[in-house]
């Protein structure tokens, strides 16, 4: 087997150093264990907070372990009655490396539609088409006319999760890194505005854009970005807090709203979310993005870098923005 393994917590962006390549011996299967040669590797912002020990929703990556992450890959052997060789799977613990060895129970089946790349169901299709569905459609509720604002908006949640509210009748601004970016999102993507944040003050471009305030906010980014759109909420706004990546990189509390009183007197909504929480009703976005795909209303693009030994290298892209679309790994064959 090939796999990456964490050898400390990184300090700042992650460093080369910071992980190995090994070579090791796939172990042989248990009864109800499959062997699944991994095909994509699922890149995602909260991989740096794996690597690190601050306190979070999953236990941190262990020191000398395989570098946790989500794949999409086929069974090449199998001990279980539910899959055979050949299936498509999204095996439990499947790790940064070529072979996973899981059992029945942790893994999910990838059900294929003909037409639709096998990569989509890393990206709309999958976590990411979920994280926007329900963090949008359960905590921001959007109703028709009213405004959103989306952060990390080129990005692969983002961008999915500004199709959506259009397709539910709201107003979108997106803020995202450079003007190609904002380019797609609003002659392609159709957002009604999309803030540069990277070249414009973006207070000066909210005040603009949402002369009369902010109903909704999906907040991919926090940091003095996510301030600066808490500051112009609108009464019995909600805020779904999906990310804050501005921070991941950095050790120490991560960076939100400064006047937290706003919460008070605007009475507003700020439900943080982690997408697995949803797992369970995973079929009702599926079945939603899936219609909404085919009638050509969502649209998406997969960034798939060759070659699992570029998986860290890769990683930074997130940081930067030096990606386009969701960001995954090829790392065998289809
Ligand atoms: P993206 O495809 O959006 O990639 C990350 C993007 O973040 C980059 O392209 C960059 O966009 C932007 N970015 C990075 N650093 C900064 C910064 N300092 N300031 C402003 N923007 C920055 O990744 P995902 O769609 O996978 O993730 C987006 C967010 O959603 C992350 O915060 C992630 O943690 C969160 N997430 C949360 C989940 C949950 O369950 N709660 C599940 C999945 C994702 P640009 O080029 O525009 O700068």
């Amino acid at each position: 087997n090939r796999q990456w393994v964490l050898n400390n917590r990184p300090d700042g962006a992650v460093a080369a150093t910071d992980l190995t390549l090994k070579e090791a011996p796939v172990r042989p299967l248990a009864d109800g264990e499959i062997l699944v040669r991994n095909i994509y590797l699922s890149l995602d912002p909260t991989n740096r907070l794996w690597m690190s020990d601050r306190e979070q929703y999953l236990p941190p990556v262990g020191i000398g372990d395989v570098m946790r992450g989500g794949t999409i890959g086929v069974v090449e052997e199998s001990r279980s009655s539910r899959f055979a060789a050949g299936d498509i799977v999204m095996p439990g613990d499947a790790g940064w490396q070529l072979y996973t060895v899981t059992h029945e129970k942790m893994t999910s089946r990838v059900r294929t539609v003909p037409g639709v790349p096998l990569t989509a169901y890393m990206s709309v299709l999958g976590s990411t088409g979920m994280t926007a569905y329900f963090g949008l459609l359960d905590i921001c509720d959007p109703k028709e006319g009213e405004t959103l604002v989306v952060s990390a908006a080129a990005g692969a949640v983002g961008s999915i999760v500004g199709q959506i509210a259009k397709i539910k009748g709201a107003r979108i601004v997106g803020i995202a890194g450079g003007e190609a970016k904002c380019r797609w999102l609003t002659n392609e993507l159709g957002f009604d505005a999309a803030i540069d944040y990277k070249n414009e003050d973006v207070g000066a471009a909210l005040d603009r854009h949402c002369p009369d305030a902010i109903d909704m906010n999906f907040e991919n980014v926090g940091g003095p970005i996510m301030d600066a759109v808490f500051s112009r909420m609108a009464k019995h706004g909600r805020m779904a807090l999906c990310g804050m990546i501005s921070g991941y990189n950095a050790d120490g509390p991560l960076a939100g709203p400064t006047d937290f009183g706003q919460v008070l007197m605007k009475r507003l909504t700020i439900r943080g979310f982690i997408v697995i929480d949803y797992f369970p009703r995973a079929r009702e976005a599926i079945a939603d993005l899936s219609q909404w795909i085919a009638e050509g209303r969502i649209r998406w693009k997969d960034h798939v870098v060759d070659g699992i030994e570029n998986a860290p290298s890769a990683l930074e892209r997130l940081f930067t923005g030096n990606h386009d679309g969701k960001l995954m790994v090829k790392i065998s064959p289809e």
